[in-house]
């Protein structure tokens, strides 16, 4: 009799892998992919600029259109850049296509100067043939530019193919950003490495450069976009967000239109579930935040929230989740965070279940704190966070892709993983096209749309698990 009981009650409810094999069979690879599509379509989407806003209203009409209690949030006010269009061209009529300005730089009308090579620019003084110039450095631009812009010999623009470390930023640019301010004198275009020989080329030939830019630095606020999935309870709620800025202002399919497309794709799946009742009702709310501003927005949000963070259960963030340059793996961040321990242990519980199956993951790990990220919005000083809140909030960030170069790290004690070769010694893959003119769908997710997948999953099914 008891056990025909058990019987009936899991016909009626889902048994848990089953509800967890409805939510990964749903996740849409080509969705997530039409997403960063149009998230990077709309421009780098930077908080407070033009297309941030056409990327929040955009996010909030998908949410809205799945069903989602959704909210636009106006962020406090802080400086944003954004420029509209520039051209450099050399004296032959060549274009320097891989160009880019940096953040910050200050328009200028086309204007046209001689061509001038200064390797080292921070060695450098600026002399009368600086005066009108366009020079040309392979090196940093950043350190050396407030003597350059104050010096009456300063020149019309500066060009620059920093880092200049071929094959890195080979035929695509670094984007950088000048101090966050109006008014210097001297727009910064970066170029491609190859692009850089050109120049250096060109250089001797004694050619003239071309430039112009039009752009804008103004003080406005970033949009945040809220949605929530209502739970049975109330008074407690898992937060799932991404920055939905492109932070270096450049295309940023991956960094992180990749991140706002799971957190998109995660919230369309359980709509989807819960419309066709294949899911109970989760017990608490689900929030998706897609936050203005990278740390801005999520600060601000904390600052909103109040008292009423304390019912804030965990943050899922992810940032990257497009791209591997090296490697195939699925990290979870911050296991060095003793209140992050239930949380990660569902998420390497989930990672360990389905490994290696098909549609899966085979490598995945947690990984100690490096910081950089909304998620240590929410964390103590201690572990790289801002200390925002003293509470003890569970945060981690989910990502297949970190910075710009293959990381070391020691493995935090206890927490060796099945889930990769070495579990002591571990090595966090990076993406090729890290704040770069490279950071196209074509390059990133297109390229490897599995990623966007994998995340969406584990973070569905460990949800499944935590919020029963
Ligand atoms: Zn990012």
């Amino acid at each position: 009799m008891i056990a025909l009981l058990l019987l009936t009650a899991q016909i009626l409810a889902p048994s848990q892998p089953a509800a967890e094999q409805a939510f990964a069979a749903a996740v849409s690879e080509a969705q997530l992919r039409r997403t960063v599509h149009d998230l990077v379509a709309a421009g780098p989407r930077m908080g407070g600029t033009p297309s941030g806003d056409q990327a929040a209203a955009l996010l909030h009409d998908a949410f809205t259109r799945l069903g989602f209690a959704t909210e636009t949030f106006t962020d406090p006010p802080k400086l944003a850049h954004w420029e509209d269009a520039w051209k450099v061209t050399l004296g032959s009529g060549e274009v320097i296509e891989s160009a880019w300005p940096y953040g910050y730089s200050a328009s200028i009308a086309e204007t046209s100067g001689p061509l001038l090579v200064v390797p080292n620019l921070a060695s450098a003084t600026p002399d009368a043939a600086w005066k009108g110039a366009v020079i040309y450095t392979p090196g940093d631009v950043v350190r050396a530019y407030a003597a350059i812009a104050s010096n009456p010999n300063r020149p019309l623009a500066i060009l620059t193919s920093a880092p200049n470390a071929p094959p890195r930023y080979l035929d695509w640019t670094r984007i950088s950003e000048l101090p966050a301010r109006a008014g210097h004198p001297v727009p910064v275009f970066g170029v491609s490495y190859l692009d850089g020989r050109t120049l250096d080329a060109a250089a001797a030939l004694k050619t003239t450069v071309r430039v112009s830019l039009t752009s804008h630095v103004d003080e406005r606020p970033p949009k945040t976009v809220v949605a929530t999935l209502p739970g049975r309870e109330r008074g407690r709620y898992y937060l799932v967000c991404a920055h939905g800025d492109s932070d270096a202002g450049g295309p940023g399919a991956d960094d992180n239109a990749s991140g706002v497309a799971t957190v998109l794709e995660i919230a369309r799946v359980f709509a989807e579930l819960r419309r066709t009742n294949v899911l109970p009702q989760l017990r608490y709310d689900i929030r998706f935040a897609v936050w203005g501003s990278e740390y801005h927005s999520s600060k601000a949000y904390i600052e909103r929230e109040g008292a009423r963070l304390g019912e804030l259960a965990a943050v899922f963030n992810f940032d990257e989740t497009g791209t591997g340059a090296e490697r195939e793996a699925l990290y979870f961040e911050s296991n060095d965070v003793p209140w992050n321990a239930p949380l990660l242990k569902t998420l390497e519980a989930v990672a360990a279940d389905y490994a290696g199956q098909p549609g899966f993951w085979t490598e995945y790990t947690t990984n100690p704190s490096q910081g950089g990220t909304d998620s240590y919005a929410f964390l103590p000083v201690t572990y790289h966070g801002t200390g925002t809140t003293t509470l003890e909030i569970p945060a981690t960030t989910i990502y297949t892709a970190a910075w710009d170069r293959l990381a070391s790290l020691k493995q935090t004690p206890g927490w060796a993983s099945k889930g990769v070769a070495d579990p002591v010694n571990l090595k966090i893959d990076y993406s090729l096209y890290y704040h770069s003119s490279g950071d196209t769908p074509e390059n990133t997710t297109d390229r490897e749309p599995q990623n966007m997948v994998k995340a969406v999953k584990v973070t569905g099914l460990a949800l499944l698990r935590l919020n029963r």
